[in-house]
């Protein structure tokens, strides 16, 4: 049984990988210019060029039985054209929701799930408008092509936009969205197969350095009643919305006022790497039982879980001697900052594992005197992410 991916990063590697486990065998998709080096050896790589018939597109891809994406970033009329061949999930209509962070937003709050206060605006004057209305500090952000924090602007004070605005040309959709002030960002994972059955794995606690994942742990800690049961309406909420089939992450931030939603995405996600090693079904695996019509594999964790992306570096060899980690590769070309691989990790103690993660931390990010480690802001990390995971 083929299945084709739309896209060949390394999310398309690891659902490949655990989709030859279970007897599948692939073929992916990308763009002329789109890196393939992530799924070598995985399955036929097609390069997709415009003009070509979806009817072509489908033979090339050897004739899948089900088509499935890896990012949002798709061309949505072929997508939509290929569904007269075999089903394609999650479906198009959805995915065109989400590539576009002003339909994103104009759903959420057509379905009343709560998010960061937000103007659309795409010229100075719109810009200047909604400041006043929404105020400082402010992140504008891209509507389209925008990930790993890429496309986005924040103004802390009046100064920051002037700047903006005498560099910038403005003249693409954006949002202006108001700062939250979060204690913490979690992710929602959720699950649906096609005969509308659902789960959801552990909420999961994500760090984020300069935009970018650094680390996850699940099940989230100390999650109040009144928190929990916002998520429950919020899953019910983008559940009776869609007829949603496959992987759905939810990223949200905790506020003192409640759950807000920051973006969705409609595939498998980087906060929810851990499920590999953390829970009895992956991620990777519960999304290729959905598209394939198989019954869902149970989403508990086998304790607590924990996640560190190599940004730029690959893992020391302490980390690959211990005997409760993971380490997953991508098989990319080394750049700074560029996410390479990660590591999983697993443990009955939270404090322990925290302990662990800190630790892991400092020897893959944290000797400044190195000039062989990796240019991530280090400054940010000591601030920000080692000393809020150092254990008390
Ligand atoms: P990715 O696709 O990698 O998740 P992205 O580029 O799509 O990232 P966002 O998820 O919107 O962008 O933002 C990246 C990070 O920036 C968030 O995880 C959060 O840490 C911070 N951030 C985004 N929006 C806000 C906001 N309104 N207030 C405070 N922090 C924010
Ligand atoms: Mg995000």
């Amino acid at each position: 049984m083929r299945i084709a991916v739309v896209g060949a990063g390394q999310l398309a590697r690891m659902l490949a990988l655990e989709g030859w486990a279970m007897g599948f065998q692939f073929s992916f998709l990308a763009t002329h210019d789109e890196s393939s080096v992530c799924v070598d050896g995985l399955g036929s790589v097609i390069r997709y060029q415009a003009g070509t018939s979806a009817a072509e597109v489908y033979l090339k891809l050897g004739s899948p039985v089900v088509i499935t994406v890896e990012k949002e970033d798709v061309d949505i009329d072929l997508l939509k054209a290929l569904q007269q061949f075999c089903p394609v999930y999650p479906d198009p209509s959805i995915i065109h929701v989400c590539q576009h962070r002003g339909r994103e937003r104009d759903f959420l709050n057509k379905i009343g799930v709560p998010c960061a206060v937000y103007q659309k605006v795409s010229n100075v004057d719109e810009l200047s408008a909604a400041i006043d209305l929404i105020g400082l500090p402010a992140i504008l952000k891209s509507c389209v092509a925008g990930y790993d924090g890429l496309n986005q602007w924040h103004f802390e004070k009046r100064a920051d936009v002037i700047k903006f605005i005498n560099t910038t040309d403005l003249s693409f959709q954006c949002i202006l969205e108001r700062k939250v002030s979060f204690t913490r960002e979690f992710s929602i994972i959720l699950v649906r197969d096609i005969n509308g059955n659902h789960l959801r794995y552990p909420l999961t606690q994500n760090r984020h350095c300069k935009g970018v994942l650094l680390t996850s742990k699940a099940p989230v800690q100390d999650f109040d009643t009144r928190l929990n049961s916002q998520v429950d309406d919020i899953i019910k909420r983008f559940i009776h919305a869609w007829n949603y089939v496959g992987i759905l992450a939810i990223e949200c931030f905790e506020t003192d006022s409640g759950v807000l939603v920051n973006e969705l995405a409609p595939r498998v996600h980087n906060s929810g790497h851990w499920t590999q090693l953390g829970a009895n079904t992956s991620q990777f695996q519960n999304h290729l039982r959905a598209i394939t019509g198989m019954v869902l594999g149970a989403t508990e964790a086998w304790g607590h879980a924990g996640m560190i992306n190599l940004l730029g570096c690959t893992a020391p060899s302490a980390v690959l001697c211990q005997s409760n980690s993971q380490v997953h590769l991508y098989n990319k070309n080394p750049r700074p900052g560029r996410k390479l691989g990660h590591v999983n990790l697993v443990h009955y103690d939270d404090r322990q594992l925290t302990e662990q993660m800190y630790q892991i931390l400092g020897d893959v990010y944290g000797d400044k005197n190195d000039s062989k480690r990796p240019e991530i802001p280090l400054q940010i990390l000591d601030k920000v992410i080692l000393s809020d995971l150092k254990p008390e």
